[in-house]
């Protein structure tokens, strides 16, 4: 009698043990890519656990994951059985099997961001329709459902013409550009054809793109970190510079954009809003993610809080952490894949090479088990006193690579 006491005594005393942690919510990732690698980290630093559904068994957050449950993300049965073992649910990806999701959310499982929140965003229609609705500044946008639409948009809007895939875009592999009427076909074949699901942007005539990492807690405290400018190649981020050089009115305008962007969309964690700047100094949104970004991973060496920390902070309900800079200028440059297999990871090892002797670079690699050309296989951040010393650093680097194949 006395031993079953205790036992029930103990479990009434949970709550004044000391926890392991900062919290003791299992955080569950959809995902385990390097974004949900670097949440790992983080994780580890406060001690919180983060477990993380992905189909690869070697995805690179599986090494780092306090449990890595092997299967998809886009799968309801696997969906609903890490469910189980998650306080709260979270995602590194938006294409994930949101209605199941929204089961799960009915039944009482905390999804942060919200599952609304994830079903607007992976369809990039209704994510348009969404912003417009609530008055954000957007490229104009039109569905297309054949050629005849098609053309009927590329008059409306002019050439060149941007066509996009509503669904499973990343790095600009969902989008086309016409620079005619009689490209329009061949554009729209390279993405898969109508019955993909498209639809067209006029042409946003941007002098410079940023980003912000807008942070919101579960108490709906927002928080943005500095403007950072976004410099894409082929469609695909290349470098980020932070902050961002552009006039303070600018860097206003695009938070406010930003913030008003955020708080339309229901949950915690960190969002990024991608923006254009025009000519004219007008904002533009190109799209939100619903998770921590790319145009943030400098925030690992540059801000008082890291994105991916800040995620963490959010989505188990601690207060939100600094987003001021601790250090003047920072830059972020991705290492992506030259080349296929053995030559492209020898191409990668001699950058790494050379930032190793860069003060204030740090190299992130991700330790994907293929490389592949244009993917995501790391990235290397910069930080020092002046963009100037960042920049030169960036020169020095990429200098003697280049120096180093000739
Ligand atoms: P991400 O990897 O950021 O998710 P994505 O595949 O979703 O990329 P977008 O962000 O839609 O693709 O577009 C990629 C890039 O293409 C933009 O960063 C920008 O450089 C260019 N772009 C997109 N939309 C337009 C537009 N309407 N006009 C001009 N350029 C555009
Ligand atoms: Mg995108
Ligand atoms: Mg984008």
């Amino acid at each position: 009698c006395r031993a079953s006491l205790e036992v029930h005594d103990t479990s009434h005393r949970k709550d004044d043990l000391p926890t392991h942690g900062l919290s003791e919510t299992v955080v569950g990732v959809l995902g385990g890519g390097q974004l949900g690698r670097m949440l790992c980290q983080a994780a580890s630093q406060m001690a919180i656990k983060v477990i993380v559904l992905d189909p690869m068994e070697n995805c690179p957050a599986s090494a780092l994951s306090h449990y890595h449950m092997v299967g998809s993300y886009d799968d309801s049965a696997m969906v609903e059985e890490f469910a189980k073992r998650c306080g709260v649910l979270t995602v590194e990806i938006e294409h994930v099997d949101v209605a199941t999701m929204e089961k799960l959310e009915q039944l009482g499982v905390d999804c942060q961001p919200k599952a609304s929140t994830i079903r607007i965003i992976q369809d990039k229609y209704l994510q348009k329709v969404h912003f417009s609705r609530h008055s954000i500044p957007l490229p104009d946008f039109l569905q297309i459902d054949n050629l005849e639409s098609a053309k009927r948009a590329g008059d409306l809007f002019g050439y060149p013409l941007m066509i996009k895939s509503r669904r499973l875009a990343y790095d600009g592999r969902g989008n086309a550009v016409a620079k005619s009427e009689a490209e329009l076909s061949s554009a729209v074949n390279a993405l898969g054809g109508y019955d993909r699901g498209l639809y067209v942007e006029k042409w946003a005539p941007f002098v410079k793109e940023l980003a912000v990492i807008v942070a919101r807690g579960r108490d709906d405290s927002i928080l943005c970190y500095p403007v950072v400018e976004t410099i894409h190649r082929e469609n695909i981020c290349h470098i980020v510079k932070a902050p961002a050089n552009v006039p303070w009115k600018i860097r206003k305008l695009a938070t406010d954009v930003a913030c008003k962007a955020v708080s339309s969309l229901e949950g915690a964690g960190v969002f990024a809003v991608e923006l254009f700047v025009t000519e004219g100094g007008q904002i533009l949104l190109n799209e939100v993610a619903p998770r921590p970004h790319n145009s943030g991973h400098h925030t690992i060496e540059s801000c008082f809080t890291s994105q991916f920390e800040q995620h963490l902070r959010a989505v188990v309900g601690l207060p939100l952490g600094g987003t001021s800079m601790k250090t003047p200028s920072a830059l972020m440059y991705n290492i992506l894949g030259e080349d296929e297999g053995e030559p492209g990871f020898l191409l990668a090892n001699q950058l790494i090479g050379r930032a190793l002797r860069i003060p204030g670079a740090t190299i992130h690699w991700y330790d994907k088990p293929e490389m592949r050309k244009q993917r995501k296989m790391g990235h290397i951040s910069i930080v020092g006193l002046s963009m100037g010393i960042v920049e030169a650093r960036l020169n020095l680097m990429l200098r003697e690579e280049i120096l180093d194949g000739q």
